[in-house]
Parts: structure tokens; C-alpha cells; sequence
């Protein structure tokens, strides 16, 4: 089972996947808790570039190396773990490139999935948990949250704004794959939405 959890930066991703890890394993289930970019050894070194290079990173340039992040988590760590019968829950994937990439940077959409299905072959999630925020309410969390930003979180509102509106345009192009939550709600009530879903997946 491959659970995937997207959202802008701020909506509370990763709270919630420690929250379904602990609540899967008390079930019994053997759990794997990984995200992108960053899930390996090659990805910490190219999260630190996307996320910390001091100049200009082109916008074809940044979509690429995040598919060479997500290539090799795919091969290395995500296939493996599915493989074995294991539980992935992961903060990030495809949809963040659609969204960032595509949306936010304003590459073409259709090229960047097309891309991230070719460095994944083809791997998609059996469910995909959007956590919707504001972009306001987000910044206002991340504001109290860093110390320093990453290049994305320091972008302007307007980028924000046409990520969030991007991942629900693709949530409603596939609601089977999406549960689309408000993020604004209490951290257990949305923990509880999440658990319902992913029960009937069990
Ligand atoms: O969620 P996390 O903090 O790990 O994401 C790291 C940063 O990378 C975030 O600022 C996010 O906006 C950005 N990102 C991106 N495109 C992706 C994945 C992450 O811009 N495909
Ligand atoms: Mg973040």
C-alpha cells in the first residue's frame, strides 16, 4: 500500500504521516516513513541543492533534479518496501512536481508528469492525501515554525496561491486516488478522516 501525502509547505504533512505511521504500526503493519526530496543518501545531497543553492537554479534545471531525486527513492527505497508487503508513507511525490514545477514555475504540466513517470516507471500511489490550506493560514504557520526558509517557502503569495489551486485541480481530475482534507481543522480531527480512508484500503 502506498500512501502519499501532498500540500503546501506549512499545511501540516508531515504531523499527519507521523500520526498515520504510529496508528499502522499499533495495527500491526510494517510501515516505511520516507519523503521527497531527501527519502536517500543521493537525495539529502540534492535537497540541499534545490533547497539551499545560493544562485539560480533554471526552472527545467530544478524540475530535473527532482526527478533524479525521485528516480532513485523509487527504485531504491519505495519499490523494495512494496515489494516486501510493506506500508510507504510518504511526504511528497509526483503531485508536488505537477503542482511546483508545472503550476508554480509555469513548465508545462503534462511534460512534468510525463517526466516523473518516466524517472518512477510508471509507479503511482494507491492514495494520495491532499492536506488544503490557505496560503495565508500557511505562511502564517511556517512564520512561527523557521528559523530560515528554503528557496520555495521564500517564494511570494502568488506562487503559493497557484500551487494550491493546482493540486485541487488534480485532485478532482482523480477523486478515487484523492482525500482532500482541510487543513485548517483540529490536527486529530483530520488524523481521524485520514485513519477512515485508509481502513477501507486495508
Ligand atoms: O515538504 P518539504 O519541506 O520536505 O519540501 C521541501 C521544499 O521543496 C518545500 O519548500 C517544497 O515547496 C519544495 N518542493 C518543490 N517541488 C517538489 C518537492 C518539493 O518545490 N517537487
Ligand atoms: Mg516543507
Amino acid at each position: 500500500l502506498f500512501i502519499t501525502l501532498e500540500g503546501g509547505d506549512g499545511s501540516g504533512k508531515t504531523t499527519q504521516a507521523e500520526l498515520l505511521r504510529a496508528w499502522l504500526a499499533a495495527e500491526g503493519r510494517v510501515v516505511v516513513r520516507t519523503r521527497e526530496p531527501g527519502g536517500t543518501e543521493v537525495g539529502v545531497e540534492v535537497r540541499e541543492i534545490v533547497l539551499h543553492h545560493r544562485g539560480d537554479i533554471t526552472p527545467r534545471a530544478e524540475a530535473l533534479l527532482y526527478a533524479a531525486d525521485r528516480a532513485h527513492h523509487v527504485a531504491t527505497v519505495v519499490r523494495p518496501a512494496l515489494e516486501r508487503g510493506e506500508v510507504v508513507i510518504q511526504d511528497r511525490y509526483i503531485d508536488s512536481s505537477v503542482a511546483y514545477q508545472g503550476v508554480g514555475r509555469v513548465l508545462d504540466a503534462d511534460a512534468v508528469r510525463a517526466l516523473s513517470d518516466w524517472a518512477t516507471e510508471g509507479l503511482a500511489p494507491d492514495l494520495t492525501i491532499l492536506l488544503d490550506l490557505e496560503a495565508a493560514a500557511a505562511r502564517g504557520r511556517l512564520d512561527e515554525a523557521r528559523t530560515r526558509y528554503d528557496r520555495l517557502e521564500a517564494e511570494a503569495s502568488e506562487f503559493h496561491d497557484r500551487v494550491r489551486e493546482a493540486y485541487l485541480a488534480i485532485a478532482d481530475r482523480e477523486p478515487a486516488r484523492f482525500l482532500v482534507v482541510d487543513a485548517s481543522r483540529p490536527v486529530d480531527e483530520i488524523a481521524g478522516r485520514i485513519r477512515a480512508r485508509v481502513a477501507g484500503l486495508l
